[in-house]
């Protein structure tokens, strides 16, 4: 396969595409933002989970280094709530536990790879403390009756992230009444606690951390001061991935956080933004429970990510459609795999592999842009169409039957939306019973002896077995 050279990337931060430079020549540090544990993932979760994990598998596909890191929020208010509302045994921890399990279950579905690292906040209380330590020192931060707030005023640069300035955020903040602070745009870096609140103990106070301190503690811990990719949904932008720019470039001299940031798009149901309120949050466990991964990754891959996604039954039905008719053309160059016994034509060698060649040239030119995964899917179509012309001559080629093959798998190594059919073992007994009784039928046919050879059709028709009659003899799918 042909490995592209340069790859672009849309920086959020820059406003534009840019060239990908790593820091260090052949590794990607990258850190994603992941989920509060105190509930089952959702789809609006389920779209960064799937955009950055295609990011990081075609990084790694074409040869980088990736080391990936996506963090647990397992304390926090909501934590702290939902601890609460169970009562009894609940505490923290095990809610946090509970929705981890969950958690890998769910991605698991989604064909989302566990990263390299998921570090949870409460196994890194040592970092925080010392991040928050430093930016006291570095008078960067401020202690107020045991609260830790960030002071935005002394921090130039507040704000080039989601591209606001400080005067016009000051205007637009108001100060609550049980807040602290000197300055409306200030944030929270460590929480006092409140009686009966789990807290960690700190020089200035018991307490736990704010939400946005323990990325940047956390990132530095497995990436180092300055990262490659930091990545995110768009809503994460402001205020949490602004107070972690602000954070780590002021303890780390100006240092950037992060070289490239990649924001996904929201999620729509419907046309309508997704909410709580309006009782449209759909669990991922529950969806998948009425579609296949491939189908799904190939819904939530149809828009680019920084677009916005709308999901409707439609679009699931479309996907559906789509992904089975990718499956079918898999199905079919395997059988033929199984089965191949004849000699090549010169003529469709060639063709199909010019094909292959223009067809993985493409997708490496698409995905190099800035991951456009939309376009990369068309070119799944074009291997299914170069695929399913090639197999209507009667002549194949075990090597190009497996060039095939290998293009669909390295599509489905990073999109997933083209899984490998099952293979049938002939040493499994059913299987090796479906052949005899396919066998007998194709003799039965020959014979004239229709009644027998329906009779085979229904038999296996019982075993969910369907039998498709090609060109090139009967084959046979379960349903
Ligand atoms: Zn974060």
């Amino acid at each position: 396969m042909t490995t592209p050279s340069s790859i672009y990337i849309y920086n959020s931060q820059e406003r534009c595409k840019q060239l990908f430079k790593p820091i260090q020549d052949g590794k990607v540090r990258m850190y994603v933002c992941g989920p509060t544990v105190y509930d089952y993932i959702h789809i609006g979760n389920a779209r960064p989970l799937i955009v950055f994990d295609v990011a990081q598998k075609y990084l790694r596909s074409i040869g980088y280094d990736v080391k990936y890191v996506v963090n647990f929020t397992d304390v926090d208010d909501k934590l702290i709530r939902k601890a609460e509302q169970l009562g009894g045994e609940w505490t923290v921890p095990k809610v946090a536990e509970r929705y981890i399990t969950a958690f890998y279950e769910d991605i698991a579905k989604l064909g989302v790879a566990p990263a390299d690292v998921r570090p949870r906040v409460t196994e890194h209380m040592t970092n925080i403390v010392n991040f928050v330590g430093g930016l006291i020192e570095k008078e960067f931060a401020y202690v107020k009756e045991g609260d830790v707030y960030f002071r935005t005023d002394r921090f130039v640069g507040y704000g080039k992230l989601s591209n606001q300035d400080l005067e016009s955020l000051q205007h637009g903040s108001r100060i609550d009444v049980n807040e602290r602070k000197e300055n409306a745009t200030d944030f929270v870096l460590w929480k006092a606690a409140k009686p009966g609140e789990i807290f960690w103990n700190t020089p200035w106070g018991d307490g736990r951390p704010g939400w946005h301190i323990e990325c940047s503690a956390m990132a530095k811990e497995h990436l180092g001061e300055t990262i490659d990719i930091h990545g995110g949904g768009h809503d994460l932008m402001f205020p949490h991935h602004e107070c972690e720019v602000a954070q780590s470039e002021a303890l780390h001299d100006g240092k950037p956080l992060a070289n490239y940031w990649m924001h996904n798009g929201y999620i729509q149901i419907n046309q309508e933004k997704m909410s709580k309120s309006l009782g449209n949050g759909v669990f991922v466990r529950d969806l998948m429970q009425n579609i296949t991964t491939a189908a799904f990754r190939y819904f939530m891959l149809g828009s680019h990510y920084r677009s916005p996604l709308n999901f409707s039954d439609d679009a699931i039905v479309q996907a559906k459609s789509s992904v089975e008719r990718i499956a079918n053309s898999r199905i079919n160059a395997q059988h033929r795999l199984q089965h191949v016994a004849s000699l090549g034509n010169d003529q469709a060698e060639a063709a199909l592999s010019e094909s292959i060649e223009q067809i993985s040239n493409e997708y490496h030119a698409l995905m190099c842009d800035d991951f456009n995964t939309p376009d990369a899917l068309t070119c799944v179509f074009r291997l299914v169409s170069a695929a399913n012309l090639y197999l209507e001559q009667v002549d194949v080629l075990e090597a190009s039957l497996k060039k095939i093959n290998d293009l669909f798998d390295a599509f489905n190594e990073v999109l997933g939306v083209c899984p490998a059919p099952e293979v049938a073992s002939s040493a499994d007994p059913e299987v090796a019973r479906i052949e005899l009784l396919l066998e007998e039928r194709q003799e039965a046919r020959r014979t004239k002896n229709w009644a027998r050879a329906d009779e085979i059709r229904k038999e296996l028709a019982e075993l969910n077995i369907m039998i498709e009659d090609t060109a090139q003899g009967a084959r046979w799918v379960r349903k």
